[in-house]
């Protein structure tokens, strides 16, 4: 029994129509009229629609039995470009995208996020007009910008709320500040919620429920739920680094709370536990160069973050059911201790029905992923159905 099924709908209007191009599948009007159900007329205007707003734009013509063969049309995802930034404690990624998520340029810097939201935006806005002019657009063409902190952010509003590594963030209207100046509408979230986006669109498109997990200086996650990211009601959602770990009531966490995940597994836990124990002093990159080069005492910490970790990840998976947990930061990146004990933990803990098919993989996106996703927030706004039909209406008027 696999659930009831859905109701068939058909495609309304020109945006929805639109949605079955996405996939960037050249089509016939005869195939639109057969899929849709629309007459001729319908399908033609929809698509002149389409085309008019540059969305759409024919692409020759498709193999036929004889006779003229029919015209086709397709996405045009350079119709647009989209900036993508993806901001972290250090150094920060700018890229610019078509509409289809494709990266067309990108820089990399280091930029302290420290240095307040007026000189990093600043940097975001100059580094926007520097990449448009590489690529030979202007910012007529840019649809919006997408950008992750990292910090919690309130979604409703797009301002961080008492982002603990981003002095003078706090309640900033970022949105507003970055629009003043470029004059497009702005998406903000964190950046486990970015990143996990980018790692679903470009590695795994098929699964529709996916659960990131970012193991750096911080623990956080980023929640796809068909398809979707799911922030909860004000952006808490996925913030897994504050669940309380039973047996480490003792560990005092930067939120104020005690034996959180984070102050438990974190790269800087480790980086502590390591310090104490060697009695010289141990940085997180530390940790980092110490598991590449298979340093026992460093492996055995990171397995039991993992394990720690794959504790939280048990009581997420019974509740939520992903098909795939993806493991990212550069702690995950730098061996297998931390996703072993993860998986040793969670296949150990959960119900037989939600690990049956249940992969635990590490991130495969690499340092883009976050520009990309931070890019997918604004593109799938500006393609959704009534963004499209609001595109028409305007170019109507
Ligand atoms: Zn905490």
């Amino acid at each position: 029994m696999d659930g009831l099924r859905k109701f068939p709908t058909r495609p309304t209007g020109a945006g929805e129509t639109f949605q079955l191009f996405r996939d960037g599948t050249p089509r016939t009007r005869a195939w639109l009229m057969a899929e849709t159900g629309h007459s001729r007329s319908t399908v033609a205007a929809r698509i002149d629609a389409l085309v008019r707003i540059g969305v759409l734009a024919p692409t020759g013509e498709a193999s036929s039995t004889g006779g003229r063969p029919p015209a086709t049309f397709a996405f045009e995802p350079s119709a647009r470009v989209v900036l993508g930034v993806d901001l972290g404690a250090t150094r920060a990624r700018v890229g610019l995208t078509d509409l289809a998520g494709k990266l067309l340029a990108e820089l990399d810097e280091l930029v302290a996020i420290t240095d307040g939201p007026r000189a990093v935006l600043e940097w975001v806005a100059d580094t926007a007009e520097k990449l448009l002019a590489q690529v030979g657009r202007t910012i007529r063409d840019l649809a919006g910008v997408g950008i992750g902190v990292p910090g919690p952010v309130d979604h409703t509003t797009g301002r961080p709320v008492n982002p603990p590594i981003m002095p003078g963030w706090n309640d900033v209207d970022v949105p507003q500040m970055l629009s003043a100046r470029l004059g497009v509408p702005v998406a903000v979230d964190n950046d486990a919620n970015i990143i996990a986006l980018g790692e679903q669109r470009t590695i795994y498109p098929g699964e529709r429920e996916l659960l990131f997990v970012k193991v750096a200086t911080g623990i956080g996650a980023g929640i796809l739920m068909d398809g979707e990211l799911r922030r909860g009601a004000q952006g808490a959602a996925g913030d897994i680094g504050h669940l309380s770990l039973a047996g480490h009531q003792d560990v005092l966490c930067r939120c104020g709370n005690y034996g959180c995940l984070e102050a438990v597994a974190s790269l800087s836990s480790i980086a502590a536990h390591l310090s104490a124990e060697t009695g010289e002093p141990v940085t997180t990159d530390d940790v980092v160069a110490r598991v590449r080069v298979g340093d026992v005492r460093a492996n055995s910490h990171v397995r039991q973050a993992g394990r720690d970790i794959g504790m939280a990840l048990a009581s997420a998976v019974n509740l939520l059911n992903p098909s795939r947990i993806v493991v990212g930061g550069h702690l995950a990146l730098a061996g297998d201790q931390l996703i072993a004990g993860i998986r040793e933990i969670v296949y150990q803990r959960c119900m037989p029905l939600a690990t049956a098919r249940l992969q635990i993989t590490t991130a495969r996106a690499g340092n883009n992923a976050g520009i990309v996703g931070a890019a997918t927030l604004v593109i799938d706004h500006f393609l959704a159905p009534e963004a499209v039909e609001g595109l028409i209406l305007s170019k109507e008027a």
